[in-house]
């Protein structure tokens, strides 16, 4: 019984129906007017679509569990931690660096525009050093190991990655003003936006939504992250603004020539959680056990996944380049 009152509790959990069932079972509806009772109506969505997303999958016979393997074991694995362990960055950073903010804003619409701008730059940064530093690759390839794009894919990543993008994101935010109510709503929509950009092809087979590819990161751009092709490796950091991709020219549209394969760049072994999970932090042990010299192994730690220490690179900008070259020729 307690099995199954552990399930229940979880898939009511995974839903994100409990702030719902309380506004409905309280009569509480004007709770609905404002921020937390937005967010606790909001909560259901993006599970909810999932749910859509697979129900269309097997309507239309494409549904395979290959296309959620990765991500439902990283799901479970991470909630069986979550038991043992929860790292709450956000407040600590919060407490530890708000003393030291440059000025204070106030919750106003003129400060919120600040706010997600200078969001998004922090977004980036963490993002960015996610791909280019090997250790922080550790922790963000499990988000990009799925070889397929669906709304499960957002739930898939190594259970450290987390604190991780919170440190970097909240001290960035709350050094340079963004005050914690605002900082709040803007991780609940950026957060919202950021899971809904893994919409799958089996709901929306061109993501680009019109006109908004133009001016927002779309589900298309993130699609392009997620690809491995040369032309797209290492593209749109952003999250829903695109201004730090055009400043720090990262910003890649989906090209009809160019279909997106999915995934990352060393053999994998196709659906295996472990591989998707632990691989990197393997390889990563192996090649600093094997570094020659002292500097090699702390070199290996801190330079781009692909480098290596006899100078036969492999990094991203490395395969770019030989593509770009191999185009032009
Ligand atoms: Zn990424
Ligand atoms: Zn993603």
């Amino acid at each position: 019984m307690e099995f199954l009152e552990t399930l229940y509790n979880e898939i009511v959990g995974f839903f994100n129906f409990n702030g719902l069932i309380e506004i409905i079972e309280t009569d509480n509806y004007k709770a609905l007017l404002t921020q937390d009772g937005i967010g606790k109506a909001l909560g259901p969505l993006i599970p909810v679509l999932l749910l859509v997303e697979i129900i269309r999958a097997l309507f239309y016979r494409r549904l395979t569990f290959t296309q959620y393997k990765i991500s439902f074991f990283t799901y479970v694995f991470n909630r069986f931690i979550s038991r043992f362990i929860s790292i709450g960055m956000v407040g600590l950073c919060i407490a530890f660096f708000e003393p030291y903010a440059i000025f204070k804003t106030e919750f106003t619409w003129y400060w919120f525009i600040y706010g997600y701008v200078v969001w998004e730059f922090a977004h980036f940064i963490y993002h960015f050093l996610g791909h280019k530093v090997r250790l922080f690759w550790c922790l963000h390839s499990t988000h990009h190991a799925p070889e397929y794009m669906n709304l499960s894919v957002t739930y898939t990543h190594f259970f450290l990655e987390g604190p991780y993008a919170d440190i970097i994101r909240t001290t960035i935010c709350i050094l340079l003003g963004v005050n914690p109510p605002l900082l709040f709503l803007i991780m609940f929509i950026d957060g919202t936006w950021g899971a809904f950009i893994h919409i799958g092809e089996n709901i929306m087979v061109d993501a680009r939504l019109g006109f908004l590819n133009k001016i927002i990161l779309t589900p298309s751009h993130h699609r392009v992250h997620h690809a491995k092709n040369p032309l797209y490796m290492d593209t749109n950091f952003c999250n829903l603004l695109n201004i730090w991709d055009k400043a720090f020219g990262t910003l890649q549209d989906e090209k009809h020539e160019e279909a997106i394969e999915y995934g990352i760049t060393r053999p994998m072994k196709s659906g295996d959680f472990l591989d998707a999970y632990f691989g990197e932090i393997t390889l990563l042990l192996k090649d600093v056990y094997q570094a020659p010299t002292l500097k090699d192994k702390v070199l290996y730690i801190f330079m781009p996944p692909g480098w290596h220490h006899s100078g036969n690179h492999k990094t991203a900008t490395i395969v770019k380049k030989e593509y770009f070259d191999s185009v032009k020729g």
